[in-house]
């Protein structure tokens, strides 16, 4: 394991130490919680209550005028968010929206996207994807006469690394092109951490003209992105993750700039009816330019306000010292398992260990009993999560994490696991 000394160096040397006091921790002030959940729910930070506290006092001062009193007004509030995003994501404002939440989201653009046509009606997704899509996916089959039993086709990951091959995920696409109507699949696995090649699978879908969607939930704010230039179709994310934006924070979503003058949204509400007109209250549907025709309802702006206080913390940031934190605390995680390993503790990695296959979460497996090596850990003042059978998934946030608390981690691994 790394020295104390290295390990105070790392901290030293890190450009986003100054990150760490803007986010409020959990425990006491003397008993700081070493918070390693950001794949569950990212930490507060602590200009959001002043900032919420501005919106509450436009309401009382202005009332209904406040959707256009200010700069930005309520009524503009999603400008912003959709340029900050947009930067995140790899994308074009136009292509990018925040509205509602994730499972929603991908609701609303499978209600586009997915169109089962003559033999062309199958969905090809993980069958260890998030519970979440496999609902919206199945409701979907379900909402449109199909039997999910029949229709779906799943990737399989390998039994003993849980992984799955994006080789296999092209080969299934060749094999089957001419059944499928859309390619549906996570960014980020939530459960073991890989990261796909998106890339890669968003050519092979071009190559045989399949849809490609992805549930980017553990990918924002976590990996970089290019979406527009891999040419992804569309995509959904929740921001109470890695982007911190509370609970329930508001989603975000991404229609590629090739589909603004094709594809419209099916499923519509005024909110997403264009900008100049919708107050002519018409009952035609014009929808807005790009991702922003989506939008169904009124937004939530008290919502919004803490995913717009993290977007303007990252607006000040290089992505890249986010990207190259990540990739140092993966080295530091590894070694500390090694270590471990080499001490004869059963502690397994079941991430990937290439650094572009994987994000900040570290998904383990321990020899004993896992849920009991997780509540050691939360007595520990360790915050992390569990996940059935015998995963426990640690997530150091570049952004609030230290290198120290991942040293601590490793002292307190070592007294509780056998
Ligand atoms: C967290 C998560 C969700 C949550 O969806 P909500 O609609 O925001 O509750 C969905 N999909 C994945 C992959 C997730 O990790």
């Amino acid at each position: 394991m790394y020295s104390k000394t290295e390990i105070a160096t790392l901290d030293n040397n890190d450009p986003l130490s100054h990150c760490r006091d803007l986010f409020h921790f959990p425990g006491t002030l003397d008993h700081p919680q070493i918070y390693m959940c950001a794949n569950s729910l990212g930490l507060q930070l602590k200009s959001i209550p002043a900032a919420m506290q501005v919106e509450l006092e436009r309401w009382q001062k202005h009332g209904k005028q406040g959707w256009w009193e200010g700069d930005p007004s309520w009524f503009t509030t999603h400008e912003y968010l959709s340029r900050a995003m947009a930067r995140i994501v790899g994308a074009n404002a136009a292509e990018v929206v925040a509205m509602n939440t994730l499972t929603i989201n991908i609701h609303l653009l499978l209600s586009s996207f997915y169109k089962p046509q003559g033999k062309k009606t199958k969905v090809l997704m993980e069958r260890g994807a998030f519970s979440s899509d496999h609902h919206a996916i199945k409701s979907q089959l379900k909402f449109n006469n199909l039997d999910p039993d029949l229709h779906a086709i799943y990737i399989e990951c390998d039994t003993d690394s849980n992984l799955i091959s994006e080789k296999n995920i092209v080969q299934l696409i060749k094999d089957h092109h001419d059944e499928i109507a859309l390619v549906f699949l996570g960014g980020v696995n939530y459960y073991t951490g890989q990261v796909l090649d998106m890339s890669l699978i968003a050519k092979t879908c071009q190559e045989y003209e399949l849809p490609l969607g992805l549930d980017l939930a553990h990918a924002v704010g976590n990996i970089n992105l290019e979406l527009n230039k891999w040419g992804v179709d569309f995509a959904a994310w929740c921001t109470y993750k890695y982007l911190n934006s509370g609970p329930g924070g508001p989603g975000g979503i991404f229609v590629h700039e090739k589909h603004h003058d094709n594809i419209k949204p099916a499923l519509t509400g005024w909110w997403g009816h264009e900008e100049a007109t919708r107050f002519e209250m018409k009952a035609d549907y014009i929808p807005a330019k790009g991702a922003a025709g989506w939008q169904v309802s009124t937004p939530q702006i008290l919502n919004y306000i803490g995913l717009r206080e993290n977007l303007k913390l990252l607006d000040q940031l290089n992505l890249d010292d986010i990207f190259n934190k990540r990739i140092k605390f993966n080295e530091v995680m590894d070694e500390m398992i090694s270590s471990l390993q080499n001490k004869g503790k059963s502690i397994k990695l079941i991430t990937p260990k290439e650094s572009n296959a994987r994000g900040a979460q570290c998904s383990i497996t321990v020899g004993q009993d896992a849920k009991s090596v997780y509540e050691k850990l939360l007595a520990h003042n360790v915050i992390c999560d569990w996940r059935s059978p015998n995963v426990i998934r640690l997530t150091p946030a570049p952004l609030y994490n230290s290198f120290s608390e991942v040293y601590q981690l490793y002292d307190i691994l070592d007294q509780i696991i056998e």
